[in-house]
C-alpha cells in the first residue's frame, strides 16, 4: 500500500467461447503480443496490467480461462471476487454471438448485478467474412445492459479502450461504494 494512498486491485473475468480470441485480448492489453497459433490454453491463470485512473493506480488483474470454456466447465472459483466482465464474442462466427445469454447467466449466478459488463466482438478485422453486424452487438447490449465494443487482438483495434472503459466503470462504483 503506498504511503498516503489506497490500492486498487480489480479482478476482471474474460468470457465467452472457445475461440472467440479471449486470450489474444489479455496478452495484447497486457503485453501488447498476439499470438496467431494460441491455442486453447497460455497456461497462465491471470495477469495484472496498472492502470491510471484520475491520478490513480490501479491494478486489473485480469483472469482468463483454461481453456475450461470448451466444455462448459467454467468454475465458481474463476468468477470469484469479479467486478467486471468482458463477454466476448467472435463477429465472424454467429454462434459465438448466440451464446452470449448462456454467458451472461452464467456471469449471474456467479456474480451479482454490479458487476461492470462490456460485450465485446472482436476480430472486428475479419469485416470480409463478417456475420454479426454492429447493430445486432449494439442492439444486445442495450437489452442487457452492457457496454459495447468491437476490438481486435490482431491489429490491437480498441483493446486496450475495452479494458479502459470497464475499469473506469468499476472505479467509479468503488467511488460510490456501490460494491
Ligand atoms: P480463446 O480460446 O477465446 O482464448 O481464443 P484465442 O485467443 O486462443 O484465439 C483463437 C484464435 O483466434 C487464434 O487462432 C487467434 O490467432 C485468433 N484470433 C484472436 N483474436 C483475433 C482477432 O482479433 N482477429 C483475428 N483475425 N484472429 C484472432
Ligand atoms: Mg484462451
Amino acid at each position: 500500500m503506498e504511503e498516503g494512498g489506497e490500492e486498487y486491485l480489480f479482478k476482471i473475468v474474460v468470457i465467452g467461447d472457445s475461440a472467440v480470441g479471449k486470450s489474444n485480448l489479455l496478452s495484447r492489453f497486457a503485453r501488447d503480443e498476439f499470438d496467431q497459433n494460441s491455442k486453447a490454453t497460455i497456461g497462465v491463470e491471470f495477469q495484472t496490467q496498472v492502470v491510471e485512473v484520475d491520478g490513480k493506480e490501479v491494478k486489473a488483474q485480469v483472469w482468463d480461462t483454461a481453456g475450461q470454456e470448451r466444455f462448459r466447465a467454467v468454475t465458481s472459483a474463476y468468477y470469484r471476487g469479479a467486478v467486471g466482465a468482458l463477454v466476448v464474442y467472435d463477429i465472424s462466427r454467429k454462434t459465438t454471438f448466440e451464446s452470449i445469454k448462456r454467458w451472461l447467466d452464467e456471469l449471474n449466478t456467479h456474480c451479482d448485478t454490479t458487476v461492470a459488463r462490456m460485450l465485446v466482438g472482436n476480430k472486428c478485422d475479419l469485416e470480409n467474412i463478417r456475420d454479426v453486424s454492429v447493430e445486432e452487438g449494439e442492439s444486445l447490449a442495450k437489452e442487457e445492459g452492457l457496454f459495447f465494443i468491437e476490438t481486435s487482438a490482431l491489429d490491437s483495434t480498441n483493446v486496450k479502450t475495452a479494458f479502459e472503459i470497464v475499469i473506469r466503470e468499476i472505479y467509479s462504483n468503488v467511488s460510490r461504494k456501490v460494491l
